[in-house]
């Protein structure tokens, strides 16, 4: 370790994208910015987001789109920065994007175009990197805080946190942003793997790749969700899975509509009055063949449709429209997208990040317990609550007023 001693006004822990959002709007804001990172370059999970195209933010962003224990917290940081202002930022720098299913916005060419508008932003703002830096130590005294890095000392003014959740480890993720919450009294809401796919305590290796269109839901109180499922050799995945299992808790079954676009029992009716003498599987045209012969299996014999009791026949139509299986675990945070839980929003100012019961210090984005919904929710989250922070943190050390509202 090196006894170098650097100064700045605001320090940030992580260069993801909450990170170098915060270091170049304080910088831009007239702060002298150092950016720390134990990587080797910044903004490694965006270069391997959205299928490496990066779905930088969604136009719907609201509150109801995000999982926190104080839902209305994200409203303040969203109405700062909106998904609109980043689309003016990637517009400036020349990025083109398109827009797939609802509002989410995608880049065309590669996710490393976000990266180099993040890095150029912050080199707008002057802001210092510094990667391959492993953080030692942090400690707080009158004049500010003071960060022992294997590289040196840095003292500086103001701190953001932003070292992002626990996700794919191999990409270098760490605890870091919560143990030094913790360090300051702050309390962590459980932090538990989401956007991630189910283990099945009985799963269908057999259908292993088999994928259809369904609606999961949990309950009467949670979000229901239609998109794609695939089946994996452990359990289930895809969008409508990842989605509804960041609300899912061990225990719980989790219910699947097969044919969430249709009137099953109608559809039956129709299809056995059309063809009296198909076997069952035949109602279930709709579905693929593998997963046909599982259901089937559950609720009829093989005798044609009009001799099949309707009782039968209903019972087909229940288990598509309800087929409930019970995950009994995740894949865990190798596989997920994000971590849920984190750093107590309640402890932190809405309008700033700030932590009101120490001045100069602040946490954004994935380490914070705000969660979004597959779709560019998460990015959007990291650039609006860096957005604030990074401006609050510069106006703290000018003793400026910070503008906003709270939520
Ligand atoms: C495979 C995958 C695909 C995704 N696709 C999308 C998508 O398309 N759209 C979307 O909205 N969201 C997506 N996400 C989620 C999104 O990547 C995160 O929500 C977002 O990156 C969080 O930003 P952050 O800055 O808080 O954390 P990160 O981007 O994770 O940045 C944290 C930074 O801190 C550094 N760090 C960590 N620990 C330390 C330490 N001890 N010392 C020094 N530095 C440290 C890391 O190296 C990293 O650079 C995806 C996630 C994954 C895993």
């Amino acid at each position: 370790m090196k006894n170098d001693r650097k100064d700045c006004d605001v320090v940030v822990l992580g260069a993801g994208a909450a990170g170098m959002m915060a270091a170049a709007q304080a910088g831009q804001t007239g702060a002298r910015v150092i950016l720390l990172d134990h990587a080797d370059e910044p903004g490694r999970k965006i270069l391997i987001s959205g299928g490496g195209r990066c779905n930088f933010t969604n136009l719907e962003a609201r509150d109801s789109t995000y999982l926190s224990q104080n839902p209305r917290f994200v409203r303040s940081a969203l109405a700062q920065f909106t998904p609109a202002m980043f689309c003016d930022l990637v517009r400036n720098h020349h990025i083109r994007w398109e827009e797939k299913e609802r509002g989410q916005l995608f880049c065309q060419n590669s996710a490393r175009d976000i990266v180099d508008l993040l890095v150029a932003e912050c080199r707008r703002g002057q802001v210092k990197f510094e990667l391959n830096c492993r953080i030692l130590s942090v400690r707080r005294d009158e004049s500010g805080f003071e960060v022992q890095t294997a590289h040196g000392f840095v003292r500086t003014k103001a701190m953001i946190l932003a070292t992002g959740g626990l996700t794919i480890p191999k990409l270098g993720a760490t605890d870091l942003s919560l143990r030094i919450a913790r360090q300051f009294d702050l309390a962590i809401i459980q932090p538990a793997p989401a956007l991630v796919p189910l283990v099945l305590g009985r799963p269908y290796p057999d259908l292993a790749g088999v994928s259809l269109t369904v609606q999961a839901s949990l309950g009467r109180k949670k979000p229901k969700f239609t998109g794609g499922m695939v089946f994996t050799h452990k359990g289930v995945s895809g969008p409508a899975i990842l989605q509804i299992s960041s609300y899912w808790h061990t225990g719980e079954a989790l219910a699947l509509n097969l044919m969430p676009e249709l009137d099953v029992m109608g559809t039956f009716e129709e299809i056995r009055a059309r063809r009296p003498r198909a076997r069952p599987l035949a109602l279930l045209e709709n579905l693929p063949q593998r997963l046909g012969r599982v259901l089937v299996g559950v609720a009829c014999d093989d005798r044609p449709l009009i001799e099949q009791p309707m009782k039968a026949i209903r019972a087909l139509a229940s288990l598509v429209e309800k087929w409930e299986v019970t995950p009994v675990s995740s894949e865990g945070y190798a596989k997920a997208e994000v971590m849920k839980g984190g750093i107590d929003t309640r402890a932190l100012s809405s309008r700033t990040m700030e932590v009101v019961s120490v001045p100069g210090l602040y946490a954004i984005g994935e380490a914070v317990d705000v969660t979004g919904w597959l779709g560019g929710y998460n990015f959007q989250w990291a650039w609006s609550s860096g957005y604030v922070a990074g401006r609050a943190a510069a106006c703290y050390v000018r003793g400026a007023p910070v503008t906003g509202q709270d939520s």
